[in-house]
């Protein structure tokens, strides 16, 4: 999918300054558009987490504006932590956004479980899945409502190298079948496998670049997987 989409959501200057004088963003320009996968990269503090909370709407700009061009989007998130409910299966974890939404299921559950190719565990309870089929699941309730746009707040932060490679896997093939998608990570090698890197520092966008020779996660794995054991 090219980035020649139309923008889902553009951040025109934005300052954000805490009520404590911290500078959290200055002059933030970024687009996001249909049919990319970003990941905005970058160490602790520099101000990523802001930059989601604004895109979401959790918090106000204190300059700038955030634009969406085609209309306000459909949002999904995946945290660092799957953060799925103990006492309900996948299946009701999955459906929670849209009970809370007030919605009909009318297969979202079931399509959404299928794309993160968990449909044989719809009854299944968290404390029974992995690590990484937990992440998963947490991102089948991000795609159950049809988002136009996923947020992901370091989602391989608690994961161990082999569960990050397919979780950064999924996403690229999400993203290949259409899925735009805004990734926050501290890790270079985390972020070479989204289209596009935008790094900031300090606050600001230091540079914003297409990834040229893109790696692909699932060959990655699969080099992991048949790697000989240290002698
Ligand atoms: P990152 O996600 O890159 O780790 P953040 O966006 O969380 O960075 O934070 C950027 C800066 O804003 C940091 O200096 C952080 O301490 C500060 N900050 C974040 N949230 C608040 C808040 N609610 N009040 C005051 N300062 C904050």
């Amino acid at each position: 999918m090219s980035s020649s989409g139309q923008p889902i959501v553009s951040l025109r200057n934005v300052d954000k300054t805490f009520e404590s004088g911290t500078v959290a963003l200055n002059d933030v320009n970024l687009d996001v558009r249909e049919g990319e996968f970003v990941s905005l990269l970058g160490p602790s503090g520099c101000g990523k987490s802001t930059v989601l909370r604004i895109i979401s709407g959790l918090s106000p700009a204190t300059a700038g504006s955030v634009v969406w061009p085609a209309g306000e989007a459909r949002l999904g998130f995946v945290f660092q932590e799957p953060t799925l409910m103990p006492w309900a299966d996948v299946a009701a974890n999955v459906r929670l956004p849209i009970k809370l939404g007030h919605k009909q299921d009318s297969g979202a559950v079931a399509n959404a479980l299928g794309r993160v190719r968990l449909s044989a565990f719809a009854r299944n309870y968290p404390r029974e899945l992995s690590g990484g089929m937990k992440m998963r699941v947490s991102i089948a309730r991000a795609l159950v409502t049809k988002p136009s746009l996923v947020l992901a707040d370091e989602p391989t932060g608690n994961l161990d190298t082999h569960t990050s490679l397919e979780v950064m896997a999924l996403f690229q093939e999400l993203n290949d079948a259409g899925t735009t998608l805004l990734i926050v990570t501290h890790e270079q090698d985390i972020a070479q496998y989204a289209r596009r890197i935008v790094v900031m520092r300090d606050g600001r966008v230091l540079r914003d670049d297409r990834v040229a020779n893109r790696r692909v996660a699932r060959a990655d794995l699969a080099a992991v997987a048949t790697e000989p054991e240290p002698a």
